[in-house]
């Protein structure tokens, strides 16, 4: 008897007709005696459609609503599959996030997991049906309904996955699995047999999104083994664990991500004094707002800075405002605000005894004829901020680099 978790995206089950096809494999694949839980998405871009109907009635939505809205998409699919499985003859049930015991902290769309209570789902297996849980939404402890970030039925998945002590969560998505770049971007990127949770949630912090980041940490931390494959082709796909199975190979970069969520903000000839940096950070961090890269650097003006830092473009409204909010208090001289940038970054846990992968990374960039903006670095990776134009230039520039093709990896 095995515990199973398997996660389709909003592509896999964009249909009634694929929703039959992931029924007929999951009965097909399922042994009698297995335990099968299925967490989905909403079907197709319909989260998209919901945030655009929610901007034609109020552009600035409380948060909670749109928590609340969002959540319906995925509560269609449950239905809908449950529904299909007991079209073929196998008890099925569908669950919420709040039914399936997915408890979050209160922070709307960016919502935490902080438990997993598996009771209900627990005894709706023991009674022998397939269980289908709403991906990518929780329940606060005062009974709100709450939404995990876009890509958040990965976290949903792995989550259920830990609290089941599931003996594998398989994340079936629209790709064959986890590849050296994105293969929609990158057309000769290599699928990876194996990559380890460091390098992968890497990688999806860095924009690969395949996994959503929150959802490799879950797993990290949980011991849960993940399988990312595909919905549509029954071949192996990519299994994240802790280490390599095959020692001997030696990876430096295993691959390069991309991001256009990104928007650049600048504030303009702050104090050169104590307390500065941290007043701006600390707003920043009060307003939920993460930031990414950060830049000091001197102002054209006498004693005063220039601070310069990335965040996500859903989260720049926001960042604006505590800004603008800083710049009369402070104050300081300008906002200056940039959407026209995107990232590109190579990962792997190798570099770090390997000299000479950024001067790759920056040579691959000048070939081409990109200028880099700014530049971070962590000790699994290296990131460039670009102009949005040259993103697929430089993606695939730096990957014919790192991955030439000849080479095995
Ligand atoms: P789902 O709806 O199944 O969750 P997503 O669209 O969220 O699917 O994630 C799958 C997509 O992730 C792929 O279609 C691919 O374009 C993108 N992607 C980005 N980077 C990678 C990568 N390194 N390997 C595989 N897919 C990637
Ligand atoms: N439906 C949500 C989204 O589009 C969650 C998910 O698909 O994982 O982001
Ligand atoms: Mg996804």
């Amino acid at each position: 008897m095995a515990i199973l978790v398997k996660k389709f995206g909003g592509s896999s089950v964009a249909t009634p007709e694929k929703i039959h096809g992931i029924v007929d494999r999951v009965l097909k694949e399922k042994q009698p005696e297995d335990k099968v839980v299925i967490v989905v998405s909403a079907m197709g871009d319909s989260t998209d459609d919901l945030l655009t109907l929610a901007g034609r009635v109020n552009p600035d939505m409380p948060k909670r609503e749109l928590d609340m809205l969002l959540a319906t998409g995925e509560q269609v699919t449950i239905a809908l599959m449950a529904g299909a499985f007991c079209a073929k003859g196998q008890p099925a049930v569908s669950f919420t996030g709040a039914q399936a015991g997915i408890k979050t902290n209160d922070k709307y769309s960016k919502a935490s997991i902080i438990d997993v209570e598996a009771g209900r789902v627990k005894q709706a297996l023991d009674e022998g049906k397939v269980v289908i849980v709403a991906g990518f939404q929780g329940i606060t402890e005062g009974g709100d309904i709450t939404t995990l970030g876009r890509g958040g039925s990965d976290t949903t998945a792995v989550a259920v996955a830990a609290g089941l002590k599931a003996d594998m969560c398989d994340i079936y998505t629209d790709v064959d699995g986890v590849y050296t770049a994105d293969p929609r971007i990158v057309p000769n990127a290599k699928k990876l047999d194996e990559i380890t949770f460091a390098e992968m949630l890497e990688l999806a912090r860095l924009g690969a999104g395949v996994m959503q980041p929150r959802a490799v940490e879950y797993g990290e931390h949980n011991g849960v083994a993940i399988h990312v494959r595909s919905t549509f082709h029954e071949v192996p796909g990519t299994i994240i664990r802790g280490e390599y199975t095959v020692q001997e190979k030696k990876f430096v970069i295993r691959g390069v991500a991309h991001d256009t969520n990104v928007a650049k903000l600048a504030a303009r000839g702050v104090p050169d004094e104590p307390g500065v940096a941290y007043k701006i950070f600390a707003a920043l961090a009060d307003a939920n707002v993460d930031v990414d890269m950060i830049v000091q650097s001197a102002s054209v003006q006498q004693n005063k800075n220039d601070i310069l830092f990335t965040v996500a473009k859903t989260d720049m409204a926001e960042a604006l405002g505590v800004l603008e909010k800083l710049k009369a208090e402070m104050p300081f001289d300008k906002v200056d605000l940039e959407v026209n940038v995107a990232k590109v970054s190579i990962v792997g846990a190798g570099m770090l005894g390997s000299p000479g992968i950024a001067a790759g990374m920056f040579g691959a960039l000048a070939g081409a004829g990109i200028n880099i903006g700014v530049i971070s670095t962590s000790e699994i990776s290296i990131s460039c901020l670009v102009p949005a134009e040259d993103v697929t230039k430089a993606v695939n520039a730096i990957h014919a680099h790192f991955f030439p093709q000849e080479a095995e990896h």
